[in-house]
């Protein structure tokens, strides 16, 4: 179906900006109230969480794809999706004027990490030469929020590096490159990212004043997604992964535009990294993803302590980020897919004449399906 016609359709039947999208019936639920106060990751990495096709438009859609693929297809490839993600912005504005959770920067030898909560559960990310005065921004989807951090930190923005084409991540990128027109926006060409000037492929380098990141290939939640690691050893301090929608605290993203292998191979780069290295996910869904990883592995005792202590800094809206990758490969179920006790719990046993990896994605593919259905608590 043709994204101009589907918009015709819509408006055909009455739609108009009322609309709210909703990902998969079983696998997402609606929120009560405001976005942020319950606890659920709905939308898992797309930013379309709460919303409702109309039950006339699902069926009108379905005769063509399944319901979850049409919302998809909707948000990705229609105005509608960028209609919805200015709405949004402007209700997170209103909801939560000084964002949705209190973040700290962490600083190591004049560069500065800053976490900028935008929409209801995003994060982007200033990263700051501060010697240099230079920035890089991590998907900017509220503009407004990252141009203030800018002024407060005097810095010129030289860089977006956008991981991946959903508006949740991207919406801010042209306006961003609007005021600031020397910036350069990297991302993977495949995903269609809004204003990119410098498309990237597996392992390209990025420099910006001090700064040195690389940029690695990950598909599987989109097909061109990318994530990025400020190398911190040459300063004296650990590395930093922006993880996107791949990976988050005790989670990691829908596959929206990949296979479970394809998934899999992108989280083995996230594991490959040094223990040391800091996370930095795109959202703020650690409480969910650590009862939904109680569920699952009941018996870890280190997701026990990083639930107890994430409880405390959720019951102040503050910030969970960051982790490191060797506390995530201790209690993230989605980079545990080698645990023996993970298999037992899902009930899966290797084939005798099944590969490991092949296996492993089978383990990595019912996790997802059942975080995709989880209800919490
Ligand atoms: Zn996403």
């Amino acid at each position: 179906m043709r994204a101009a016609g589907l918009v015709r359709s819509l408006r055909a039947v009455g739609f108009g900006l009322q609309l709210r999208l909703r990902f998969g019936l079983q696998a997402v639920r609606f929120r009560q109230g405001r976005p942020g106060e319950g606890h659920g990751a709905d939308g898992e990495g797309c930013g379309i969480n709460d919303r409702v096709i109309d039950r006339k438009h699902d069926q009108m859609c379905c005769a063509v794809h399944s319901a979850a693929s049409c919302r998809y297809t909707l948000y990705t490839r229609t105005k509608l999706g960028y209609l919805f993600y200015k709405r949004q912005v402007r209700k997170a504005r209103e909801w939560f004027p000084s964002g949705h959770s209190s973040a700290h920067p962490v600083e190591v030898n004049g560069i500065k990490i800053i976490p900028v909560p935008v929409l209801t559960d995003n994060y982007s990310y200033l990263v700051v030469d501060t010697e240099l005065r230079v920035a890089v921004a991590v998907d900017p989807a509220d503009p407004q929020a990252v141009q203030a951090c800018l002024e407060k930190e005097g810095a010129t923005l030289e860089a977006i590096l956008c991981t991946h084409k959903h508006w949740d991540h991207s919406g801010g990128n042209k306006v961003l490159k609007r005021r600031h027109s020397p910036c350069r926006v990297y991302g993977n060409a495949a995903d269609n990212i809004p204003g990119l000037t410098h498309p990237l492929s597996d392992r390209d380098r990025i420099e910006v004043g001090r700064m040195r990141f690389r940029a690695f290939f990950t598909p599987g939640h989109t097909v061109g997604h990318m994530i990025y690691l400020l190398d911190g050893r040459a300063l004296g301090g650990p590395c930093s992964l922006f993880s996107g929608d791949l990976v988050f605290l005790s989670g990691c993203g829908r596959m929206f535009e990949g296979s479970a292998s394809t998934m899999l191979s992108s989280l083995d780069t996230v594991v490959s990294l040094s223990d040391s290295t800091l996370l930095w996910p795109g959202h703020e869904y650690a409480e969910d993803n650590l009862m939904f990883a109680g569920e699952v592995e009941p018996g870890n005792s280190a997701r026990e302590r990083k639930f107890e202590w994430v409880q405390q800094q959720r019951g102040q809206k503050l910030c969970t980020s960051p982790s490191t990758i060797g506390e995530e490969k201790e209690y993230n179920p989605f980079l545990r897919s080698h645990a023996t006790e993970l298999h037992r719990a899902l009930g899966l046993q290797q084939n005798p004449d099944e590969d490991w990896t092949r296996f492993r994605a089978r383990v990595l593919e019912e996790l997802r399906r059942r975080k995709d259905i989880y209800k919490g608590r």
